[in-house]
């Protein structure tokens, strides 16, 4: 199709917002992965293009307006790619298999990355941001690639590879109808953008604009005690490619519960029912389906044994990974909260939880560095190291007044990120 060339500018940068820092987490989650045959794959120069452009892709569907992009986000898509691959190529993998192996990793990156982003970080942001760029309208992914890319630095995109022939078949299996000219079409438009982020921090580009829009965005994406900065995301991607590539082997998963948070042991989590922080997430492995999440498979049981009542909060939906349980009530102050997730919970694929998966997080504070615990803990198994998993100072010193900040300039204000999964 034809879209005028101001068009083309305003939507790439909309759409800018992201890539930068999608790039930068795949290219970080390479140097998370173990030694072995995955990571000689994915850290070959020559495989590169393939593992960039798949990050890069699912968002180049957005700034013209196809559904390619939404659906390439989801793991129904990506895994009709993944069975491709496993049909097309016999074990062991070959160079012939390795440029789709590294695509597919690619569009595993990216649709993971954005559910966590958004689980735990944009999700804050609404929050405590809410009257500053949200009342606006603002994009607080654009907001927050910029300021990445000031932090961590911008990032190169090699030449181009997309199985544009391949995609066409897959996608048609999905009901979506996309050439491959229509693909090259958004991905051009990917890559400008992410040139138009690197000129603009190369040249100290004022970001005031964002930072006063989203303070507490723009403050905290470095902040380890925040769950789903993007550090936080390497390491869920990287475990994530790891499941990819038993797939790939047709070997059933070790695990299917990815990470917690707070993690197990982990301190500081909230009491007060309606902060984020006194939620206890969990990140699958595999894509989930809420109607299958019978409310008898989670609990929560302070150290008395009372059970504490959740919501179970699939936040994106059918096929996304993360669950949020939400407590109904205040958590008891000063306790250790048991949490179980019973055997038979099921995953979209159909595989289900072996084994009950039970871990511990406490409402105490974080103890001092006095190499002691504090005297009050678990009755149950958890471990004797305890490590911090969130806090609940990440929320407090944000200045709440109100900014005017126009939308104004070149960029405008759109959403990338998929909003729910598809049903
Ligand atoms: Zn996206």
């Amino acid at each position: 199709m034809s879209i005028p060339l101001a068009l083309f500018l305003t939507a790439a940068v909309a759409q800018a917002n992201g890539q930068t820092t999608h790039v930068w987490i795949t290219r970080a989650a390479v140097e998370n992965l173990p030694s072995g045959d995955l990571r000689d794959l994915l850290a070959d120069p020559a495989q590169e293009p393939m593992l960039v452009h798949g990050t890069m892709f699912p968002d180049g569907g957005y700034p013209i307006g196809h559904p390619y992009g939404e659906s390439a986000h989801w793991e129904p898509l990506q895994t009709r790619y993944l069975d491709w691959i496993r049909s097309t190529f016999d074990l062991p993998y070959d160079r012939a298999a390795a440029p789709h192996i590294a695509f597919l990793m690619g569009l595993g990156s990216h649709g993971l990355a954005d559910q966590t982003f958004d689980a735990f970080y944009l999700d804050r942001s609404q929050r405590y941001d809410a009257d500053l760029g949200w009342a606006e309208g603002l994009s607080m992914d654009e907001a927050t690639d910029f300021k990445w890319a000031s932090l961590r630095g911008t990032q190169t995109v090699p030449e181009r590879w997309i199985p544009d022939e391949v995609l066409t078949e897959i996608f048609a299996q999905e009901g979506i109808e996309v050439d491959g000219e229509t693909m090259h079409q958004g991905q051009g438009l990917l890559e400008l953008a992410i040139g138009l982020v690197t000129v603009t921090t190369s040249s100290d580009g004022d970001l005031s604009r964002y930072e006063e829009a989203f303070p507490w965005a723009t403050e905290n994406l470095e902040n380890p005690d925040v769950p789903g900065i993007p550090d936080y995301e390497t390491e869920v991607v990287a475990s994530y490619w790891l499941s990819l590539w038993e797939q790939l082997h047709a070997r059933d998963p070790s695990t299917l519960i990815d990470r917690t948070w707070p993690v197990d042991g982990g301190y500081g989590l909230a009491t007060d029912a309606t902060s984020p922080d006194a939620r206890i997430s969990i990140v699958f492995q595999q894509g989930l389906l809420s109607a299958e999440l019978e409310p008898d498979f989670f609990s929560v049981e302070d150290s008395s044994g009372t059970d504490h009542p959740v919501d179970i909060w699939l936040y994106y939906g059918d096929h996304s990974h993360i669950i949020h349980l939400v407590p109904r009530a205040d958590w008891p102050a000063d306790d250790w909260m048991t949490v179980t997730l019973r055997a038979g919970l099921p995953t979209r694929t159909g595989a289900t939880l072996a084994t009950n998966h039970v871990f511990s997080v406490s409402t105490q504070p974080p103890p001092e560095d006095s190499g002691t615990l504090p005297e009050s803990t678990p009755t149950t198994d958890a471990p004797t190291k305890r490590r911090c998993g969130c806090t609940l100072g990440a929320a407090t010193g944000v200045p709440l007044q109100w900014f005017w900040l126009a939308c104004s300039g070149p960029l405008i204000c759109m959403r990338r990120r998929p909003h729910r999964g598809p049903s």
